[in-house]
């Protein structure tokens, strides 16, 4: 009899490596922090996703409900992990909930944490009510409510936003690009401009990254289609006039001065490591990279492991992922664990 794999978080990742082991057969224990599965997507929000286009909620909710319905997955929300000991095949983990669960292998899907764009403060969020982040218009699109100024409601008739925000930027010691947020801004700039046919959009950047197959999709559409504007510019300031916000800068392509007013401004936050991560690798003994994240070995033996054996790693816990290639590593480091625990039921068997 194998004992069950230990999965740490209930994001894309932790949900499709759930759902990998118990589709084989294989118990695992789902231990998240919050109150809900579903990670990022869910717990911030996210409206329509990059690329399927399909609302987060049914999207990742199915992901949730999948793994909420299998008898194989124990889910414990709510809960971390105190302590955690062993060796691979026989591991004990000590829960918040004062319960101790014998584990073969564990899976890490701890994610990340958004950065937080008051450590921007040039950019005018935290100080502008009508300066806001990808997430906040991400809830306003998903709730329903529309894009609105939050100041008085009204539909703003100028957007600017605004790349890299918390990424690529060494002064505040995150020289990472997180990958994602150019070509989710693509998506949501079009999002705006399909609710508010007489928005202006504009898009501040310092290099597109919209990876792979995206520049078509994202960001030419995004020009061609729906009539987006792309300025390459270095943002010097955000100030506020009456009722507008004024983007001071340079266009780097001209080499000019440019000042435009906005309605609203949105800050295209990055990808942190999580918070928790300190404590995260006390407790598993694992090592981080340079940056914060979780640290991985090589792809060419086991996926996924860490510094320690018998614990794998998925997902945007690794560093900024885009949530396709979270489920992925999340399904390649159930196989991992999966052949930890196998091994250990062999021995334990003869
Ligand atoms: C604004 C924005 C929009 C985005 N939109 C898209 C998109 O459209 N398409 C796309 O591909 N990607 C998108 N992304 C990226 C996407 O959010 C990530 O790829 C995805 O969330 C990573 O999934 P994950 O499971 O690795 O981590 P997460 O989603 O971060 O999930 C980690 C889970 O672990 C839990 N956890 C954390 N610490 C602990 C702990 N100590 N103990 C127990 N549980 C813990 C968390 O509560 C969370 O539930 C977007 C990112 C941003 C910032
Ligand atoms: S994906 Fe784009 S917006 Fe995000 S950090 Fe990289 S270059 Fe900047």
């Amino acid at each position: 009899m194998t004992k069950p794999v230990l999965i740490v978080g209930g994001g894309p990742a932790g949900l499709a490596a759930a759902h990998s082991l118990a589709s084989i057969g294989q118990k695992c224990i789902l231990v998240e922090k919050e109150d809900r599965l579903g990670g990022a997507p869910i717990l911030s929000g996210y409206a329509k996703l990059v690329p399927s286009g399909e609302w987060a909620k049914d999207a990742i909710g199915g992901m949730v409900s999948r793994v909420e319905n299998n008898k194989l997955v124990e889910i414990k929300t709510g809960t971390i992990v105190n302590e955690f000991s062993g060796n691979p095949g026989s591991f004990s983990a000590k829960l918040s909930d004062g319960k101790t669960i014998k584990a073969s292998s564990a899976i890490l899907s701890t994610g990340f944490t958004h950065f937080d764009s008051v450590n921007k403060p040039e950019w005018g969020f935290g100080t502008f009510e009508n300066v806001v982040t990808t997430t906040q218009v991400e809830q306003m699109i998903s709730s329903g409510q529309g894009v609105r100024c939050p100041s008085d409601g009204r539909k703003p008739k100028r957007v600017a936003i605004l790349l890299c925000v918390g990424s690529r930027d060494r002064q505040i010691g995150r020289e990472w690009c997180s990958k994602i947020c150019c070509t989710v801004s693509a998506n949501l700039a079009m999002e705006i401009r399909e609710e508010l046919e007489d928005c202006h959009v504009y898009i501040y950047y310092m290099d597109i990254r919209t990876f792979g197959l995206y520049e078509t999709s994202y960001y030419w559409r995004s020009q061609e289609e729906f009539k987006v504007k792309y300025i390459k510019a270095r943002i010097a300031e955000v100030t506020q006039k009456d009722d507008k916000l004024i983007v001071k800068g340079e266009d780097t392509l001209v080499k000019r001065p440019i000042t435009i007013p906005f309605d609203m401004v949105v800050h295209a936050i990055g990808m942190d490591p999580n918070v928790d991560n300190m404590l995260i690798s006390t407790i598993f003994g694992i090592d981080l990279e340079p940056h914060g994240f979780i640290g991985k070995q090589n792809s060419y033996g086991d996926i996924g492991a860490t510094s320690r054996p018998g614990v794998f790693i998925a997902g945007a816990a690794t560093g900024p992922e885009s949530i396709d290639d979270s489920i992925a590593q999340g399904h390649a480091a159930a196989m991992s664990a999966y052949a930890v625990a196998q091994g250990a039921g062999k021995v334990a068997a003869e």
